[in-house]
This record gives structure tokens, C-alpha cells and sequence, in this order.
């Protein structure tokens, strides 16, 4: 099974199982919620509540980092979250809202299934 960019726990479980079949799946999940809490890995919604699995790199933080996802083949790209400062600033304005980017992939189109 070949591990993508953005397992879900369970891919991540299924992995490991693989590899070696005494590691206990709860184990896994114990290391995943101790790398969230250290900052090295974060999960992203996306879409439909499926939580993923993003290794958090120097310039791949959260609120540096949005996900979009296209809804037809679910191809997964990363932007800068610079781009949505214009945005932010008019909606917090307006609505005293200030959005999070960050955790829910934003569900798009890619230019193969347009
Ligand atoms: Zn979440
Ligand atoms: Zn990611
Ligand atoms: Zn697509």
C-alpha cells in the first residue's frame, strides 16, 4: 500500500500494520495525537469531515498553509494562505469573523475535471 501526502489515521494504521503487525493500531493513534500536540503533524478536513494527516514543515504551518480539494478526483494542492489576507480583512470587517482558512480544504475544481 503506498502512503500518500495526506493519510487519514486509519491509512496511517493500515501502513504500519503492514510493515509490522505487533504494533497496535491505538499505538498509532498515541503517536499521532503526541506529533499533533508537538506541532509536527496537523490534521486538515477534506471534505465531508474525512480528517487527513499533513506533516507540518518550516514553511507549511496552518495558518501559512490552505488546502484545496478538487470534488471530482480529490487531487490536493497546497497555497499560501497570503492569498486570502485581502479577504480576511474585508470579512472581518464586515462580520467581525476572522476566518481559519487553515483546517477545512476549500472544495474546488481542477483544471483536469473542469
Ligand atoms: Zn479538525
Ligand atoms: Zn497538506
Ligand atoms: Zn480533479
Amino acid at each position: 500500500m503506498e502512503l500518500d501526502l495526506h493519510p487519514t489515521a486509519e491509512d496511517l494504521a493500515e501502513h504500519v500494520a503492514a510493515k509490522n503487525a505487533t504494533v497496535h493500531r491505538s499505538s498509532v493513534y498515541r503517536t499521532l495525537e503526541a506529533l499533533s500536540e508537538l506541532g509536527l503533524v496537523e490534521h486538515v478536513h477534506l471534505g465531508h469531515g474525512r480528517a487527513v494527516y499533513h506533516l507540518v514543515g518550516p514553511d507549511a504551518r496552518a495558518e501559512r498553509t490552505v488546502h484545496l480539494v478538487c470534488d471530482s478526483c480529490e487531487a490536493v494542492v497546497h497555497v499560501d494562505s497570503s492569498v486570502f489576507v485581502g479577504a480576511a480583512e474585508v470579512i472581518l470587517e464586515q462580520t467581525g469573523f476572522t476566518i481559519q482558512p487553515g483546517h477545512f480544504a476549500i472544495p474546488s475544481r481542477c483544471r483536469h475535471c473542469e
